[in-house]
C-alpha cells in the first residue's frame, strides 16, 4: 500500500513540475518576443515622426542658402537639430555648440542623406541603456539636415519589464499550481479509482489506452477465482475419496484387533484392507501425477518419439488385464513421429487403453491404431464396450468425474485417469476428440502436429 502511494505522489507531481516549468518557459519566451516586436513598432514610430519633423523643418528654409545661421533659435527640448556641410563639418547644433563639435562625415545616416538623399540610424549609448534615433535629410544648398531623438533602448524597455515580468509570473505560477493541482488530478482520478475497485473495473470511466491494461487484469482475476474455486472443489474431492477407503481400513482393522473376527473372518478383512490401501495408493498417485503437470514452469523434456513403438509397449503391458476381462486387445498402424514426451505417451495410450478394457463387456474388443496423415498423427484407442451417453461426453475429463461411479470403483478406476489425458494433450497441443454410443462402444482420438510439423512450425517461430 506505502509503495503504491509514494508512486502515485510521483506521477502527479511529475505532471505539475513539467506544466509549470512549462508555463515559466512560455512566459519568458513570450515576453522577450513581445518586448521585441513592440520595441520594433516603437522603432518605426519614432521615426517616422523625426522623418516629419526634419521634412518640415527642411520646408521652413530656414537652413538653406544662409550664412547667418546665428539667427536660427531652435529651443533645446526634447529634438537635437545638427546642420552639417559637404566636408562633415558641423555648422550648427541646437544643444551645443557647433564649432567644438568633431567632423560628422562618417556618420552613416549623414553618409546616406549626402548619397542618396536622406538617411536614418540608432545607435546605442554607451551605458546601453538609451539609444538615440537620427534622421538626416540632403537640403537643395548641399547641407545635411539632421534631427536626432533619445529615448530607452530595448535593453532599458526589457530591463524595466523585468519587475512586471516577475510579478505576472508570480501570479501565473500560483495559477499554475492550483490549476494543474486539479488537472493532473483528474488525470489521474480514473488510475486511482480503477486502482481501488479492481472487482468493478469494467464499470468504471477509464482512458482508452487503459483498456487492455483493465481486460487483462480482469481475465487474471477471473482466472485466479477460477483456479481457486478449482483448487477448493479438487480438495473436497480428494478428501472425499480418500475417505472412503480409509475408512473401511479402519473398520476391518478395528473389527480384527478387537478380536471379533475369527479366523475366516480375518482373512477376509486382511483382502479387504489390502484391496482399499491398493486403491488410496493409486489414488495417491494419481493426484501426485496431476499435481505434477499442473506445475505450471516446465521442465517437460521433449524428443523425438515413435507413437506407434510406444502404444505397443504399452498394450503388451495391459494384455494380462485385457485377458483377465475377457477383451480382446489389438494395435495396428505405422510408425509415427511427433515431438513429445516418452512417458507421457505412454501414460496416455495407457489410461486410454486401460479404460477401453475397463468399460468392456465380456468378449469385447479393444483396438489401438496409430497413423500419420500429412501433417498429423493421430492416435485412437476404440472399444465396443457400454458407450458414453452424449450428456456426459464432455465432462468425463473433469476430475473425479464418472458416469458410472460404482462400475468406475469396482475396477479400481480414480476418476482421474482421462484428466490426466487432457492435461498431457494440453501440453502438446493436441486435440482429443471422442465419439461414442451408450451399448456400441467409444472411440478417443488424440491428434498431434507430426514430427516434421513441428519443426516447420518452430522454425518459423525463429
Ligand atoms: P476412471 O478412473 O473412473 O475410469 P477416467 O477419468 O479414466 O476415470 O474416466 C472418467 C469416466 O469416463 C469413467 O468413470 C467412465 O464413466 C467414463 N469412461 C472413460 N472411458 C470410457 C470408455 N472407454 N467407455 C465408457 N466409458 C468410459
Amino acid at each position: 500500500m506505502k509503495i503504491k502511494r509514494k508512486q502515485d505522489i510521483r506521477l502527479k507531481a511529475k505532471i505539475n513540475i513539467r506544466f509549470i516549468v512549462l508555463t515559466m518557459f512560455a512566459i519568458v519566451i513570450t515576453t522577450f518576443l513581445s518586448t521585441i516586436v513592440f520595441y520594433e513598432l516603437f522603432k518605426t514610430e519614432i521615426m517616422r515622426d523625426l522623418q516629419t519633423y526634419t521634412h518640415v523643418l527642411k520646408s521652413t528654409g530656414v537652413f538653406e542658402y544662409t550664412d547667418d545661421l546665428s539667427k536660427v533659435n531652435l529651443e533645446k527640448g526634447d529634438l537635437r537639430v545638427t546642420l552639417v556641410s559637404e566636408q562633415g563639418n558641423v555648422l550648427y547644433d541646437n544643444m551645443a555648440s557647433a564649432s567644438t563639435m568633431t567632423n560628422h562625415i562618417d556618420r552613416p545616416e549623414i553618409e546616406d542623406a549626402f548619397t542618396k538623399g536622406e538617411g536614418q540610424a540608432v545607435r546605442l549609448s554607451a551605458t546601453l541603456n538609451r539609444s538615440t534615433f537620427y534622421y538626416a535629410v540632403l537640403l537643395d544648398d548641399g547641407h545635411v539636415l539632421r534631427v536626432s531623438k533619445e529615448s530607452d533602448s530595448v535593453w532599458s524597455v526589457l530591463f524595466s519589464g523585468i519587475p512586471y515580468m516577475l510579478a505576472i509570473m508570480a501570479v501565473l505560477l500560483v495559477l499554475t499550481v492550483i490549476i494543474t493541482h486539479y488537472l493532473t488530478r483528474s488525470i489521474v482520478k480514473p488510475i486511482e479509482q480503477m486502482a481501488n475497485n479492481m472487482n468493478q473495473v469494467d464499470d468504471l470511466e477509464a482512458y482508452k489506452e487503459i483498456r487492455p491494461f483493465i481486460d487483462t487484469i480482469n481475465q487474471q482475476h477471473e482466472n485466479i477465482l477460477q483456479n481457486a474455486q478449482m483448487r477448493q472443489e479438487f480438495t473436497a474431492n480428494v478428501s472425499h475419496e480418500l475417505k472412503t477407503p480409509l475408512t473401511s481400513i479402519s473398520g476391518y482393522s478395528e473389527l480384527i484387533e478387537n478380536g471379533m473376527a475369527g479366523d475366516e473372518d480375518v482373512r477376509r478383512f486382511a483382502a479387504e484392507i489390502h484391496r482399499n490401501s491398493n486403491r488410496l495408493l493409486t489414488l495417491i498417485n494419481d493426484i501426485i501425477r496431476l499435481s505434477e503437470l499442473d506445475v505450471v514452469e516446465d521442465s517437460t523434456v521433449m524428443e523425438k518419439v515413435d507413437l506407434y513403438g510406444t502404444a505397443r509397449i504399452t498394450a503388451d503391458m495391459l494384455a494380462v488385464n485385457a485377458k483377465k476381462h475377457g477383451v480382446t486387445l489389438s494395435i495396428e498402424g505405422e510408425p509415427a513421429y511427433i515431438q513429445a514426451n516418452r512417458i507421457m505417451m505412454e501414460e496416455i495410450v495407457y489410461n486410454l487403453t486401460d479404460n477401453a478394457i475397463r468399460y468392456n463387456n465380456q468378449g469385447g474388443k479393444v483396438n489401438i491404431s496409430v497413423y500419420n496423415n500429412e501433417e498429423q498423427v493421430i492416435l485412437s484407442v476404440k472399444d465396443t464396450g457400454i458407450g458414453i451417453p452424449v450428456e456426459h461426453q464432455e465432462r468425463i475429463f473433469q476430475r473425479f468425474y464418472r458416469v458410472d461411479k460404482s462400475r468406475s470403483k469396482l475396477t479400481g478406476g480414480t476418476g482421474l485417469g482421462l484428466a490426466i489425458v487432457k492435461h498431457i494433450a494440453a501440453k502438446h497441443d493436441a486435440e482429443i476428440g471422442i465419439v461414442s454410443e451408450p451399448g456400441k462402444g467409444t472411440e478417443i482420438t488424440v491428434t498431434f502436429d507430426s514430427y516434421e510439423l513441428h519443426k516447420k512450425k518452430s522454425l518459423a517461430e525463429v
